[in-house]
């Protein structure tokens, strides 16, 4: 056996976690930088509650409230330029996964005098400033892994950039900042932290450790699909969608993703289908296409949410997403071609090629 497992982040889960741990705020500095996006930091309440703890402190703050979904590298360049010139001590980030991702690109670009494409080398001269991390979505697990996702129009997909010194230091997860979560919006978060699960479950790079996160993660994902699909959301259902996406963060913060983002991407990016739908959309032929390598653990993956077969999945996935989707040759060809170049498509459990890809797409957008 052999395995690395950790992550840089201090995690605190449950109701009121911010201003019952204020002093997570004190011991970080007396100026910051509050990034969030236009509108999920108001409407989830956690702007307001993080204000509150940091007038309590004494802490000064300025708010970026532009961070854009997918965001860009002008969007990031904005809110780290912004970062830079009030010197802030650290960063705050609110709301669902594009804010958090952005707040780690800016936790970068406050000290580092570079490009936002260089954000990519994943080597900065200076340590980024410490990130505190409160996710208003259930989804992308982005609290706890090293990751951020930015759109790049110059390749014409989304990319990753990740160091250990962006995990954030410090991640609030309080349910309640979900609720407020437009039904969609919780469908397709759900799908993300699903997907994470199990292409981290079927990556190579899997380990005893993340398995067991990954397996905890699908048994509460099949515990919230009737709920999900009657629109039954409560808050205990709420904070169960929260703790499965802290879970898959944390395989992914292990295993990375494979073949389902990586061709999720291209669809987000000319057809502009939300983040986790996309994934959502590739996940059945995504796991026929690994049958004949990975049968026991799709099997397990399929009784841990209690279904019979991947059909069955299929039809769940078919209604939760609620919505048909059609692409041409040109397009399977470019977003197979798009999606190959992805270095994570190497841990998948077989090895994969252009053609398998556009295989799937065609299976799926037939
Ligand atoms: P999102 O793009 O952050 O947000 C989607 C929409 O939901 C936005 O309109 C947002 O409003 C709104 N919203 C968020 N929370 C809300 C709340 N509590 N109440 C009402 N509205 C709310 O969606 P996401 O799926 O969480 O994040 C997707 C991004 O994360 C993608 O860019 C993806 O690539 C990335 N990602 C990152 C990681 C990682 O490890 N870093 C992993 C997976 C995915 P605003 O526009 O006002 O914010
Ligand atoms: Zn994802």
């Amino acid at each position: 056996m052999e395995f690395t497992f950790g992550i840089g982040t201090k995690a605190v889960f449950g109701a009121n976690c911010v201003k019952n741990n204020k002093q997570e705020f004190a011991i970080r500095g007396k100026r910051c930088i509050i990034v969030t996006g236009k509108s999920s930091g108001k409407t989830s309440g956690a702007l307001e509650d993080v204000t509150h703890v940091l007038k309590e402190l004494g802490i000064e703050y300025i708010i970026f409230d532009g961070a854009q979904n997918n965001p860009s590298l002008d969007n990031v360049k904005e809110g780290g330029d912004m970062a830079a010139k009030d010197g802030v001590d650290f960063v705050i980030g609110i709301g669902g996964g594009s804010p958090l991702d952005v707040s780690k690109a800016v936790a970068v670009l406050a000290v580092n005098q570079i490009e936002p494409v260089d954000l990519f080398k994943n080597e900065y001269e200076k340590e980024p400033l410490p990130i505190i991390a409160i996710p208003t979505t259930a989804g992308t697990g982005s609290e706890v892994t090293p990751y951020s996702i930015l759109t790049r129009d110059d390749i014409k997909t989304k990319k990753s950039f990740a160091n250990d010194s962006l995990f954030p230091k410090v991640a609030f997860l309080d349910a309640k900042y979900t609720e407020t979560m437009p039904y969609h919006v919780t469908i397709d978060t759900a799908i993300d932290a699903l997907s994470h699960a199990v292409e981290g479950y079927l990556s190579i790079r899997s380990t005893p450790i993340s398995d067991i996160f990954a397996v905890e993660a699908i048994r509460l994902f099949g515990q919230c699909i009737n709920g999900l699909l009657e629109d039954n959301i409560d808050i205990t259902l709420r904070e169960k969608l929260l703790y499965m996406s802290f879970l898959a963060g944390m395989v992914i913060a292990h295993t990375g993703t494979t073949i389902v983002h990586s061709l999720g991407y291209p669809l987000t990016y000319y057809k502009g289908v939300s983040h986790g739908r996309a994934n959502g959309f590739l996940m059945e032929e995504y796991l026929n296409y690994n049958y004949d390598v990975a049968r026991d653990k799709i099997d397990n993956i399929l009784r841990l949410m209690n279904l019979g077969d991947r059909n069955e999945f299929g039809k769940v996935m078919d209604r939760l997403l609620n919505e048909e989707i059609s692409l041409d040759d040109d397009e399977f060809s470019l977003y197979a071609s798009t999606a190959i170049q992805q270095k994570s498509i190497a841990y998948n459990l077989k090895p994969v090629e252009k053609e398998d890809l556009e295989d799937i797409l065609k299976r799926t957008f037939k």
